[in-house]
């Protein structure tokens, strides 16, 4: 049990302490995601069966990564058979098991965030409603957050809240889009990502049977970044473990950043009633970052109100104070990083994988992209138009999925005229119509028109009669043919590959390459499930890809390169150099989220989970002008530069008046330079803290103790799904 000798006294209680309720409480990088790990492979090393161990991470590369920790430990086979991933992905492994007493198919589609909008946008359309007023992208967040509060569409009918607010907001017709788009997801035997945890929710509260039997399953379970959990993921993991409440999860109130998702930091604050006799862990090493980095950030989330108190200090290296870069256009801002990346790189002879750049918008990455292009350095880029969100990706997918599942209406309604096979949008629209109008599947109608033509003639019957034999045929094909068989056969015989060949534009050319590339992914999912003995069928790559996040896109290719991302996305992980861009006024904080303390607070844990990231060096920049909106703007810093601590940061420029009391006459002497490829000479004052230097980490700040829930919050009865909850 050497993996013991790798975690301090108090990792080491929770790892070996693996039964009854257990809250690990803690901030960033203090190791609660290695206790997690380690308290997995201890189990199994006491002889728990890995079956019985459901873990729930927030991402599948976290998953992995903790699979293969507890892997070295225990073996693979043990570790390959723990039920480990994110709530979507175990939860619709579940669901498919037991859709048929949810009127499913297990065979269902998971509709992605697009998928979904274009039903919306379809429905909104059917009942003759104004999309200006009725916006597709606020009607689907809308009914996103009702079904993260276990709202069913039964249930918002009856809600009166709900009523009088979406009648306030002139919009009352929102009950009844949620209504048919729920019916329609049926129809199609499909579901959306927040059905997946709705319905899982209404599978246990429906068939307690179904439910005992996973509670007597699942013996442990473990969660990790538990403040991000919503309300739907709250009750199903309160639910599994309520016969043998050995639940741990770990988390930080101080990274919570999802509530725009539902997420409910309350569900820490609420694990203390849930499970009385809890074990309560405190980490307060943070082993990951610079003492300078863990004062600084302390010295922010300081600001909040209503944090769990807790400590933090590093016993690493007191490293180099925070860097803030002034830029005098966004694209400077630009080329002063790339070229810092450029230089470090050289100077600490470290690889591209040791870089980050975050950004509070996806919009935010292109610059950074030109820049560190004509730097010749590699990077990887996550989050924005990822390459399945492509049309000709979709297209593809769309027929694979029709195989699967036929029902699949947003898969039917891309395909059936494409390639071109003569069937017009009007044609469209009938058979929609029908479907809609009979409560059956365009399938279901599209197959019967020999005996109900609804009115198309025979020429047009026969075009669609040939489409429906094509899925047929691959259909027949499904259980016999390997994943990249069949889609080979799809993307060939369906005329896919050789309409795009025909296009020789630049972008005809570069689709193509992309279904060659997408084929390439299935043969590589083809051959990984040969060799670890795992389905290799297309129903399966589908599941993968249907339940992507993120940062699951990373190819092996893609290893050394400078990361760019959101720092949503880049929860949970650390890099050595790490690069906060964009630090201006109404872009970070967002100009979306300063009208109250609440939303700025969550802002300000955003500004802290990004700044907990580094390892080694963190640099901070913004620009003094930006394009936005085609128009050019003039923002001002940051107010979470102001922020930190000054004691722990150094400034590159003179400051101005507007940033008047922080370190002001630090300054010493000014050096003029030239960074190479930059557009324009600037000049930059090199500062020297004048403050003594700290020996004692400042870090051990008491919190505001404060740690009371938002007042706003109304505890629900956790037990039922309530037509009465606010949403
Ligand atoms: P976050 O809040 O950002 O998710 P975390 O609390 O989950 O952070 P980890 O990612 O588990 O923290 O750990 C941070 C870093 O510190 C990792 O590189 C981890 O390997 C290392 N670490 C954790 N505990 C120890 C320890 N006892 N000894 C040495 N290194 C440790
Ligand atoms: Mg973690």
């Amino acid at each position: 049990m050497e993996y013991l000798n790798e975690l301090n006294p108090v990792q080491k209680e929770a790892v070996e302490n693996y039964t009854g309720p257990s809250l690990v409480i803690a901030g960033a990088g203090s190791g609660k995601t290695r206790v997690l790990t380690y308290r997995i492979a201890h189990l199994l090393n006491q002889g728990v069966r890995p079956y019985s161990v459901l873990a729930l991470t927030f991402t599948n590369k976290a998953a992995r990564e903790m699979k293969d920790r507890i892997a070295n430990v225990v073996g693979q086979e043990q570790a390959q058979s723990l039920w480990m991933g994110t709530f979507h992905s175990i939860f619709s492994r579940i669901l498919r098991y037991e859709a048929e007493h949810l009127g499913f198919d297990s065979n269902f589609t998971i509709y992605d965030t697009q998928d979904s909008r274009n039903l919306y946008r379809a429905i909104i359309k059917e009942m003759q409603l104004d999309d200006k007023v009725y916006k597709p992208n606020e009607v689907q967040n809308r009914i996103s957050s009702a079904k993260n509060n276990l709202v069913t569409s039964a249930a918002y009918a009856n809600n009166a809240k709900a009523q009088k607010a979406d009648a306030e907001a002139r919009k009352p017709r929102i009950s009844e889009i949620y209504s048919r788009y729920s019916q329609r997801c049926k129809q199609a035997n499909a579901m959306d990502f927040d059905d997946l945890l709705l319905q899982t929710n209404i599978l246990f509260r429906d068939f307690p049977e179904i439910l005992a039997k996973y509670q007597d399953k699942f013996k442990y379970v473990l969660v990790d970044e538990y403040q991000d959990t919503n309300y739907a993921q709250y009750l199903i993991v309160k639910k599994l473990a309520e016969q043998h409440k050995n639940v741990c999860v770990v988390g930080d109130d101080a990274q919570s950043i999802y509530s725009f998702r539902g997420a409910k930091i309350e569900n820490i604050l609420n694990f203390r009633n849930d499970y009385p006799n809890y074990q309560l862990y405190k980490l307060e090493q943070n082993y990951r970052s610079t003492q300078n980095i863990v004062n600084a950030a302390n010295s922010i989330i300081h600001k909040n109100k209503g944090q769990i108190q807790k400590e933090s200090f590093s016993d690493n290296e007191e490293g180099d104070k925070i860097k803030i870069v002034k830029a005098l256009t966004d694209h400077e801002e630009g080329y002063l990083i790339t070229n810092d990346i450029f230089e470090t790189r050289m100077r600490s002879h470290c690889a591209y994988q040791d870089f980050a750049i975050l950004y509070r918008t996806n919009a935010q990455s292109r610059i950074f992209e030109e820049s560190l292009r004509k730097l010749n350095l590699p990077y990887k880029i996550y989050g924005g138009l990822s390459f399945y969100q492509r049309k000709e990706i979709k297209d593809l997918l769309a027929y694979c999925r029709m195989a699967v599942n036929p029902h699949d209406e947003e898969a039917i309604k891309r395909v059936i005229n494409y390639p071109k096979r003569g069937i017009g949008a009007t044609t469209i629209a009938k058979l929609q119509d029908a479907a809609s109008q009979n409560v059956l599947s365009m399938w279901d109608i599209i197959c019967g028109l020999h005996e109900r033509p609804y009115g198309l003639n025979a020429g047009t019957i026969s075009k669609i009669a040939k489409f429906t034999n094509l899925i047929k045929g691959f259909q027949a094909q499904l259980a016999t043919e390997t994943a990249f068989d069949l889609a080979n056969n799809i993307a060939n015989s369906t005329g896919i590959i050789k309409e795009l060949y025909n296009d020789r534009s630049p972008e005809g050319v570069s689709r193509h390459e992309n279904i060659q590339e997408l084929l390439n992914g299935i043969q590589e999912f083809t051959q990984n499930a040969l060799e670890e003995g795992r389905e290799l069928h297309l129903p399966n790559f589908l599941e993968d890809v249907a339940l992507l996040t993120d940062q699951d896109n990373e190819k092996d290719e893609d290893r050394d390169k400078v990361t760019l991302m959101t720092i949503h996305s880049a929860k949970g992980l650390e890099f050595p150099y790490l690069y906060i861009v964009g630090l201006e006024e109404e872009l970070f904080p967002s100009q979306m989220a300063t009208s109250t303390q609440q939303e700025l607070e969550e802002e300000r844990r955003l500004f802290y989970v990004a700044l907990t990231r580094a390892e080694k060096k963190a640099t901070l920049s913004f620009a003094k002008s930006r394009y936005k909106w085609g128009n050019m703007s003039y923002p001002r810093p940051s107010r979470f530069i102001r922020e930190i601590d000054e004691r722990f940061v150094e400034y590159t420029y003179e400051q101005e008046p507007e940033f008047s009391g922080n370190g002001r006459d630090n300054y010493q002497s000014t050096t003029e330079f030239e960074v190479p490829n930059s557009p324009s000479r600037f000049q930059q004052k090199r500062s020297f803290s004048a403050k003594p230097k700290l020996n004692q980490p400042v870090s051990r700040i008491k919190q505001s103790s404060n740690q009371n829930v938002d007042p706003n919050f109304t505890p629900s009865d956790p037990d039922s799904i309530q037509p009465g909850m606010v949403v």
